[in-house]
């Protein structure tokens, strides 16, 4: 769709942390689908006195998702109150970071064409979670399970100039996020939110107009994005052409999305940072961020998407364009590895069954591979027979569509359906010896000029074997004995 205007989009992340318990108490984090305010302490409740003891894990692993997404990380950190009134915050404010978060600077790559785009990340703090708020009829209930859970709000420079980019820089972020251990993401179960920013930017005669943007507050799923991100962009477009409110207004909206109605709502009109009068938080020390640790910790990522694919292009000698299609799914990219080691080798091969055949018929089926019959061993049997010369690549294709549907090992299905060819040298050519015998005419013929001799020659050779010798042999057999 093309648009009178350019997008330009910013995302907001916020991910709860994998750990066992609260940000600043011993409660459980394990808050979803749990009896409401069963996991809670006077800390986590915000009840006067109660002091905040700071959780060692959940600051690794923010430290651990900075690192992951090339962050740098400070060597001085805090953490400041962020002042708020809000039934959900029962202490009138939330622990957060202001001036120095734990991690600055850092990018992630999203596919764009045939290449990459780096979205370049401003930052990546540490806060706790809220309490969740349930709307009644006339009244509102308050769950303080996830009150205190560890949340790290990952922003990211407004680099995004489509929805596509949008969706794909959250897909991007969760794998990393997912990939380095740092959190399970479960969108579905409230563990990753996303506040987007949304503004556009167009031409009003020799003026750019950049008019002010509006921040559609938590979305949680990549549909939501996909949905909200265009309705909001043609609001903001459609209340500058009707001259409306937005003409005069300073700085930002606050709006949420409704997925029921399909539109945004105003939430708050007006929002500044001197608004919630930050200052350090009194009740806990700063911190110093060893270079052991970071290094220690560092160490410890797992090998993630972009590593991944830089390693597929050099140690298997795949395409940009292959490895990054089999990247994009974990399962994939390991069901790949696996047929490799099955096959012996022939990377190329393989990684031409992965993204052609394999990936056709995963889509079709609508699910994803773990979920299918198919092993990676049947790949690594299949590219085998191929390159023995058991099996042609076109019948390989028919073996591979029956292995798909029951399970079966390629070579059984092979001999089951007759498909598998004879390529031993020595059955073949006497079978060639007897058509040479039978045929002086045709190979005097050949032998005088005439092309077509030889096909009828080869045709005569595959008639006597039951048209189940590989072509490849008869040639060069009768390449050998009448000479060219
Ligand atoms: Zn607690």
């Amino acid at each position: 769709m093309t648009t009178p205007y350019e997008l330009v989009i910013g995302i907001e992340t916020h991910v709860e942390l994998g750990t066992r318990s609260k940000m600043f108490c011993a409660c459980s984090a394990a808050w979803f689908g749990a009896p409401p305010n069963s996991l809670v302490c006077p800390v986590c409740l915000g009840l006067p006195g109660a002091l905040p003891v700071p959780n060692r894990r959940a600051i690794e692993l923010a430290i651990t998702a900075g690192l992951a997404l090339n962050c740098s990380v400070p060597e001085h950190t805090k953490f400041d109150r962020k002042n708020y009134m809000y039934p959900d915050l029962p202490k009138g404010y939330q622990i957060s970071q202001y001036d120095l978060p734990f991690n600055v600077n850092g990018w992630l790559e999203i596919p764009s064409g045939n290449g990459a785009k780096r979205v370049r990340i401003h930052r990546a703090h540490l806060e706790e979670d809220t309490a969740n708020t349930k709307h009644g009829d006339g009244y509102a209930l308050i769950d303080f399970n996830r009150s205190g859970v560890p949340l790290l709000e990952i922003v990211s420079e407004p680099d995004l100039s489509s929805v596509d980019e949008a969706v794909a820089y959250v897909t991007a972020l969760r794998e990393i996020v997912v990939g380095a251990g740092v959190s399970a993401m479960r969108l579905e179960e409230g563990a990753g939110r996303f506040d987007v920013n949304v503004s556009i930017r167009f031409t009003e005669g020799a003026t750019t107009i950049w008019p002010p943007q509006s921040e559609i507050k938590n979305l949680n799923s990549y549909q939501a994005i996909r949905d909200a991100v265009p309705y909001e962009a043609e609001r903001l477009w459609r209340e500058w052409q009707d001259g409306g409110e937005i003409r005069t207004r300073k700085g930002k909206i606050t709006v949420g999305w409704s997925p029921e109605r399909r539109q945004t709502f105003l939430q708050r009109s007006k929002e500044d940072v001197q608004d919630y009068r930050y200052f350090p938080e009194p009740d806990l020390v700063r911190f110093e961020i060893s270079r052991e640790l970071v290094s220690q910790l560092r160490d410890g990522i797992p090998e993630l998407p972009t590593q991944r694919r830089e390693r597929f292009v050099r140690d298997y000698g795949l395409s940009e364009y292959d490895a990054r299609i089999l990247v994009s799914d974990r399962e994939l990219a390991a069901f790949f590895e696996e047929a490799v080691k099955f096959a012996g080798g022939e990377p190329k091969a393989v990684a031409n069954w992965v993204t052609g055949e394999v990936l056709r018929f995963v889509k079709s089926d609508g699910g994803t591979i773990g979920a299918t019959k198919l092993r990676p061993q049947h790949v690594g049997s299949l590219v085998k027979l191929v390159k023995s010369g058991d099996l042609s690549a076109t019948a390989a294709k028919d073996v591979f569509a029956e292995v798909w549907r029951s399970g079966a090992e390629p070579a059984a299905v092979a001999n089951a359906k007759g498909l598998t060819q004879v390529s031993d040298e020595g059955a073949i050519a006497a079978a060639v010896d007897e058509v040479l015998a039978a045929n002086a005419s045709a190979v005097a013929s050949f032998k005088a000029g005439n092309q077509r001799a030889l096909g009828a020659l080869v045709g005569a050779v595959m008639k006597k074997m039951g048209g189940k010798a590989n072509p490849t042999v008869i040639n060069k057999v009768l390449a050998e004995r009448i000479g060219r």
